[in-house]
């Protein structure tokens, strides 16, 4: 359950608003959900890695690297102060905004692919976020420290307030245990607009400068639109695993 709690979210007013439904949900049918977002996680993660191993065969016609790619977008949004470095793994993509870099995977950095493009692209459009102060990365980046601490710390303040609850009738330690479960809830749904703003401002660059022509921008677009929605399933697990502590929780009370 350790890994499933690392991994959860929510937004503010949810047990008001759904006080009624929320009251009558058993851990089973939480579990139950859990399960469910984990079989659609699974066939997402599925269907993004080939999208990519197929846009990741299909050659630029340009001959551009990834990294080549990045340099020139970065350049035309006068960005001077980010540099593209290669990090090892697959997948491994990012932009690094403390070391001020973006990061791309030798098969991105070297690569010369439609996905190698879609990839440097989506990359340089965080960058380019932070340039700007995209408000949802702010946001995202003032969570860190906070889910950081509140992420490892949950699983223990819940297993402290079940145990408190058998000898008292207060179950506070409990919710203050769900709220930093709830924390992780909310990084994982301000992650969204981050994501989906990046890849939307690398396929309006790639096309606004003819890096991809049209049946080129639809793979820049499938891998992309694929990659974005690994993050909503990561959104769902983790409002799954808090609707299943809030159930474990209402279930010890009664
Ligand atoms: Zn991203």
């Amino acid at each position: 359950m350790l890994s499933i709690l690392l991994q959860t979210p929510y937004s503010g007013g949810y047990y008001e608003e759904g006080g009624g439904m929320l009251q009558n949900l058993t851990t089973s049918e939480a579990f139950f959900m859990i399960i469910i977002v984990a079989v659609v996680g699974f066939i997402v993660q599925a269907r993004m890695r080939s999208v990519f191993k197929q846009n990741s065969e299909k050659p630029l016609p340009n001959g551009m690297t990834g990294a080549e790619i990045a340099a020139q977008m970065l350049r035309d949004h006068n960005i001077t102060n980010v540099r593209i470095t290669h990090v090892g793994g697959h997948l491994t993509d990012h932009f690094n905004p403390v070391t001020m870099t973006v990061n791309l995977s030798d098969e991105v950095y070297s690569g010369r692919s439609i996905a190698a493009a879609a990839v440097a692209c989506h990359e340089c459009g965080h960058a380019i976020q932070h340039a700007q102060g995209y408000a949802p990365l702010r946001l995202r980046s003032a969570l860190v420290p906070i889910v950081n601490f509140s992420s490892r710390m949950a699983v223990w303040v819940i297993m402290i307030g079940l145990f408190m609850t058998a000898s008292s009738s207060s179950d506070v330690v409990c919710w203050i245990g769900v709220g930093m479960i709830a924390m992780s809830a909310l990084f994982s749904i301000v992650t969204l607009p981050v994501e989906y703003n990046a890849s939307e401002r690398a396929l309006v660059w790639l096309e606004a400068n003819r890096i991809l022509r049209y049946e080129e921008m639809d793979g820049a677009r499938q891998s992309l639109r694929w990659a974005a929605r690994t993050y909503v399933v990561a959104a769902l697990s983790a409002i799954a695993s808090l609707l299943y502590y809030v159930a474990l929780i209402n279930g010890r009370r009664d």
